[in-house]
């Protein structure tokens, strides 16, 4: 891909597909590659190249989308071809936002929030950190420059847990404990530089795995929000929401015998399926966007309506045969958001 690649300005909604590498877990259970990406905006998924044996496990399933990003592309790459042109877009007075969508272990946290793998705790290159470095930039703008602009930042969770939906703000003293607080109204964040949104998002992430067996066990069950806001002389000019979704195998959770995890998979259920037609409300220049159907898409509602909204999927795909079902499923919903 080249910068040649990058779709026109007039597009409102872009949906691309992203595959990660084949981790460790995989290679020692000898998991197979089942992802080829034959050019940057096509995905086949297929039987493993590497077997022998006839047998067909799958048809060969190809998905067009916006961009298809390979095993060897980097966050920034992946940065430069879908939020980066969003930003533009809140300093011109509109409403981003832009979704990280996949399985659980599908990179979406390491897409979005950077690498927080092992003794790694960087967030510098995750896309909500590049958005940041790239709003303060254009900041400076003269054109913008003189507009007089504000940058706050809010970092919130929603989950559906202990029967009640909550929004939990990331913030130091919420209790990383963690009880869940009900907050009315987000707490926003006067943010001055990149450094400040740096340490609001690690700070974010840290509430939001702490406490936690696995650093996926609740992130997988939560949608996490991450917004810069424009505003001019406290009125808002312009709002970019980035967001790291639930694992969406959780909506197969409703057939769970545990009532807890029922009710959780539901609610996700929910949420991604209204997601869903909200976005292709947008596309379609409906009146009506059904964003009431859950609280997902009600916190996000002003994004969904005016002229001046605009919105990018990275539908994250795990590569190996194991995760095959759960990748048909992501493609098939990506697909269907345009
Ligand atoms: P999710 O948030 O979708 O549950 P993660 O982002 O936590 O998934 O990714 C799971 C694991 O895979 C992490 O250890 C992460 O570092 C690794 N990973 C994800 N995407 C990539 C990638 N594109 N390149 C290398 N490692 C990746
Ligand atoms: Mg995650």
């Amino acid at each position: 891909l080249t910068t040649a690649d990058l779709i026109d300005e007039e597009h409102r909604i872009c949906v691309c597909v992203r595959a990660r590498p084949l981790n460790k877990k995989e290679l020692t259970m000898k998991d197979l590659d089942v992802i080829t990406i034959p050019s940057k905006d096509v995905v086949m998924v297929h039987e493993p190249k590497q077997k022998v044996d006839l047998t067909r496990y799958l048809e060969n399933q190809t998905f067009r989308f916006d961009y298809a990003f390979d095993d060897s592309t980097d966050n920034d790459m992946v940065y430069r071809f879908t939020a980066r042109p969003l930003v533009e877009t809140i300093f011109e007075r509109g409403m981003a936002t832009c979704f990280a969508y996949g399985q659980t272990g599908s990179g979406k946290t390491h897409t979005m929030g950077g690498d927080f793998s092992g003794k790694n705790q960087d967030c510098s290159k995750g896309v909500y950190a590049l958005a940041a470095r790239d709003v303060f930039l254009m900041l400076k703008k003269p054109n913008y420059k003189k507009l007089d602009l504000n940058v706050f930042a809010t970092f919130f969770e929603i989950y559906s847990g202990k029967d009640v939906l909550t929004l939990r703000v990331l913030e130091d003293g919420c209790g990383c404990g963690c009880q869940q607080v009900q907050v009315v109204g987000l707490q926003e964040r006067d943010v001055k530089c990149t450094e400040d949104v740096l340490k609001l998002i690690e700070v974010g992430n840290s509430c939001r795995t702490s406490g936690q067996t696995s650093a996926n066990a609740h992130s997988s069950r939560s949608h996490a929000v991450f917004q810069i806001i424009l505003r001019r002389r406290g009125k808002m000019h312009g709002k970019f929401s980035l967001i790291d979704l639930a694992g969406n195998e959780r909506g197969a959770d409703t057939s769970s015998a545990d009532r807890q995890t029922r009710l959780e998979g539901a609610e996700i259920n929910k949420s991604l399926l209204a997601l869903k037609e909200c976005i292709r409300a947008l596309g379609r220049n409906k009146p009506h966007t059904p964003f009431r159907a859950s609280k997902l898409t009600q916190v996000l509602r002003d994004s969904f309506i005016g002229e001046n909204s605009r919105t990018c999927m990275i539908a994250t795909i795990s590569p190996g045969m194991a995760s095959c079902e759960n990748t048909l499923n992501t493609l098939r919903y990506a697909n269907r958001v345009k």
